[in-house]
């Protein structure tokens, strides 16, 4: 529009304000499930259940036996930019946990009505707040056991532009369980379990055996062609499976890498594994896996992408060829004459 004059800058309310950064991280039902399970992870839980209703949209219950949060702290957590996470300014160069923006639950209760109940260990009681599109209703005492439970509903009521880009109940579903799989590969020591409506999906008891983990998402096929990896060095350890190439798959999306328990996908990593089978697959097939790297933090900037899906490696280089070299090792010791997937 043809204005004419000087323009009136405008400094945004909170509650937009929350709602314009939960469009770069809250996409769809996923990123809450995403987001919401990497607190239960941070806060130390041992046991995690998720039950959805209508591909997350209509709900998303989250409950966790974590550390909980005492009623004072209760309202902060669904502040944004308020973080337990960064105790200090140095931390955001060594960040430990999977959270540290402190804008993840600000964004959610932005765009949904939420409720969360939580007790902090030591407390006599729990306390519940209700939030509506960033607006704390009711704060009060509950009776609740120590953790946390978080209830998300009818997300994106309020933005429904952004809520008619959702696709089917059931497509959203499936982002949802590749969330959920991500996060559970990530953590084999925890007890999680995942509803849909009233139909039981998963319930993954803790496992000692990274394999078993593997098999209770894809079976026997998988973990019977799983060629264990170990591999140490100085400054980069890479340990979990890469797959005979029997088991290949038209896409890359079978390709699970975690760095400090972190899923991620990386355009170069998954280069470095393409060329790691070179020779032992079909064109146009790719290898599965599922590696868990560790680095030390400072080789690595989590800070690059909201959802930190994407990393930046101080030394990218260095990694690529660490990977590559590890699985081409492996495979030159292992026998992989009988593996090659070759045509019948
Ligand atoms: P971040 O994870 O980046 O710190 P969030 O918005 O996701 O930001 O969460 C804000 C804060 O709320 C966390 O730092 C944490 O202290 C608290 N919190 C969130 N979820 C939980 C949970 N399940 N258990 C205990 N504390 C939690
Ligand atoms: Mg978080």
């Amino acid at each position: 529009p043809q204005i004419k004059g000087p323009r009136i800058i405008r400094q945004l309310p909170p509650q937009l304000v929350n709602q314009i950064a939960a469009g770069e991280v809250i996409e769809r039902p996923a990123s809450v499930v995403k987001e919401l399970l990497e607190n239960s992870i941070d806060a130390g839980a041992t046991r995690v259940d998720l039950t959805i209703d209508g591909g997350g949209v209509e709900r998303i219950r989250i409950s966790d036996d974590g550390c909980g949060m005492t009623a004072e702290q209760l309202p902060l957590a669904v502040t944004s930019h308020a973080t337990s996470k960064l105790p200090d300014d140095d931390s955001l160069f060594h960040v430990g946990t999977l959270g540290f923006r402190g804008e993840a639950l600000a964004s959610i209760a932005s765009v949904s009505q939420m409720t969360i109940r939580s007790r902090a260990e030591g407390e006599p009681s729990g306390s519940q707040i209700d939030i509506r599109g960033g607006i704390i209703e009711s704060p009060g005492p509950c009776g609740c056991p120590v953790g946390t439970t978080i209830e998300v509903r009818n997300l994106f009521f309020n933005t429904p532009v952004r809520r008619k880009f959702l696709k089917t109940p059931q497509t959203e579903r499936g982002h949802i369980v590749e969330a959920f799989t991500r996060l559970a590969l990530a953590n084999p020591k925890v007890h999680f379990s995942l509803r849909n409506g009233d139909k039981e999906m998963f319930d993954l008891l803790p496992t000692v055996r990274w394999a078993d983990r593997i098999e209770s998402f894809f079976g026997t096929e998988i973990s019977e062609s799983l060629i264990p990896i170990d591999s140490e060095d100085s400054q980069v350890k890479i340990t979990g499976y890469a797959c005979d190439p029997s088991v290949s798959r038209g896409n890359n999306r079978m390709q699970y890498l975690f760095l400090n328990g972190r899923h991620i996908r990386d355009r170069a990593l998954q280069h470095a594994l393409g060329e790691s089978y070179r020779g032992m697959l079909m064109v146009g097939r790719h290898p599965v896996c599922f590696l868990r790297m560790t680095m030390p933090p400072e080789m690595i900037d989590v800070n690059v992408h909201p959802a930190k899906l994407e990393v930046r490696f101080t030394d990218s280089g260095r990694v690529y060829s660490r990977l590559l070299q590890t699985l081409r090792q492996r495979f030159l010791s292992t026998d992989m004459t009988h593996r090659v997937g070759s045509p019948e």
